[in-house]
């Protein structure tokens, strides 16, 4: 079926302009002024609106088992929440399990999705161990299309590896071309501080950010992008929170060094005070690195502004406030880590960015779609308006105005991290290869339908 959407302003990356899109099928076959209706079965109205990419999330964590408990979204309900603020692809994490390969956690993760997303998906792996067979099974997974890999620099005897474990990775992606994601803190240091603050009956949510310093954050991302520099491969810093760790970012960009940056929504918007919030309810405030100082906060934007930053994701990792995050009602460190965002990132950044002139428009689409997409090996096929790009498209409203609140949201959680936020500019029509899966608080795609996104290495983050 083809499908034109007429009389809008299209959006991307590099200009703004009125045209029409023609989308034939699952791919979009004509962007200019004029198409004639008569050209589609379907025509669709974007008066007064923009047509920009949808949404790419790059940083999600689905059904994810953590702590003794699982992500309270799985890959229904997170993608269908997803779908609803404007997003049509993301990027979850499988996780290898130590002592095993690499392809198990792979067919583990493609059963959690399938059948169930809603939206296109691809898969990042989480390193834990590269004995035994490891290199030759991060080559194998650039064949199945998992062209990025993340390693822990936090979280000793979980999720950590030590830095020859790091190098070694790093050395193979710099032959196989796939890109590493560092989780960037010092978990050594933060073990010691948190040992001292627990000994100290330092029990509280809060003290879950103050035992993870912001140097803790800049000395490994100094370490990260110092070993990738040797290794001769670039390397993303997953969900920048502090402006130390920025700082080392924009040393080694300065240098020319391919070191790249995301952030998320929660670290530009809130701080360490809520945290403090009465009672245990600073708990909804608990992942990692935690918020930090409001001093930070515009220095992250400026980050976002100079490009020292290149992509906004959520992380988005829910576990619900009455019956996850009380596990760690008496010991912060058993406080399920993570929280709710992967609904409302566009709206946030939307309205705090462009519509107070942090950003531009253009800016905008970069930093949540266009640049995700490139880095990550899925351009142009996703984040971008051309004839033969998948037709994956969200029909914007600048105008609408939107609460967010847990007691409206899509999200399976019973908490908003941005409760009682008021946005302006919201999703109105969501189109995912062709096919209209929201519309105006609507949802009408089917269950299963998202594909899995075979990614390409040597993305934008190569030469
Ligand atoms: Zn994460």
């Amino acid at each position: 079926m083809n499908t034109l959407i007429r009389n809008g302003t299209v959006v991307t990356a590099r200009d703004t302009g009125k045209a029409d899109v023609l989308i034939e099928g699952e791919r979009i076959k004509e962007v200019r002024a004029g198409i004639p209706q008569q050209s589609a079965e379907k025509v669709i109205d974007a008066s007064g609106m923009y047509v920009m990419p949808g949404g790419i999330d790059c940083h999600t964590h689905l059904d994810m088992p953590f702590g003794g408990t699982t992500s309270s979204d799985d890959f229904e309900t997170g993608t269908r929440a997803a779908a609803f603020g404007g997003t049509t692809s993301l990027v979850d994490f499988a996780i290898q399990g130590r002592g095993t390969r690499m392809r198990t956690a792979l067919d583990t993760w493609w059963k959690k999705a399938e059948g169930k997303a809603v939206i296109d998906y691809g898969l990042h792996m989480i390193v834990t161990d590269l004995a035994g067979a490891g290199l030759e099974d991060m080559d194998d997974m650039v064949r199945e299309g998992v062209a990025s890999f993340k390693l822990f620099m936090a979280y000793p005897n979980v999720l950590m590896v030590d830095d020859a474990t790091i190098f070694r990775a790093l050395s193979q992606t710099a032959k196989n071309g796939a890109l590493i994601c560092m989780h960037a803190e010092n978990g050594s240091v933060i073990d010691i501080i948190v040992q001292r603050a627990l000994a100290e009956g330092k029990t509280a949510p809060v003290y879950h950010a103050l035992t993870r310093p912001p140097r803790a954050e800049a000395e490994a991302v100094h370490r990260a992008i110092a070993m990738a520099e040797i290794a001769g491969a670039p390397v993303y810093i997953v969900h920048l929170s502090s402006e130390d760790a920025l700082n080392e970012v924009r040393e080694a960009r300065y240098r020319g060094v391919p070191a790249f940056a995301e952030t998320c929504p929660q670290y530009l918007l809130l701080s360490i005070e809520e945290l403090e919030r009465p009672g245990f309810e600073g708990a909804k405030y608990v992942f990692t690195p935690p918020l930090r100082p409001k001093q930070h906060l515009p220095k992250l934007w400026d980050g976002l502004k100079d490009d020292n930053l290149q992509v906004v994701s959520t992380d988005h990792c829910p576990f619900c406030f009455e019956d996850q995050k009380v596990l760690g009602k008496d010991d912060f460190t058993k406080i399920p880590n993570g929280g709710p965002g992967i609904e409302n990132r566009l709206q946030l950044i939307y309205h705090h960015g462009v519509n107070q002139g942090k950003i531009s428009i253009n800016r905008f689409v970069e930093l949540v779609s266009t640049t995700p997409a490139r880095i990550f090996g899925m351009y142009p096929k996703k984040g971008e308006i051309a004839p033969g790009s998948d037709a994956d498209l969200v029909i914007w409203d600048p105008a609408a105005s939107h609460t967010i609140s847990a007691k409206t949201h899509h999200m399976r959680v019973d908490y908003s991290l941005f409760e009682g936020f008021e946005v302006k500019g919201n999703a109105r029509t969501v189109i995912s290869r062709g096919e209209v899966i929201v519309d105006r608080g609507q949802f009408l795609g089917k269950l299963g339908r998202g594909q899995y996104l075979r990614r390409a290495a040597r993305g934008g983050a190569w030469k």
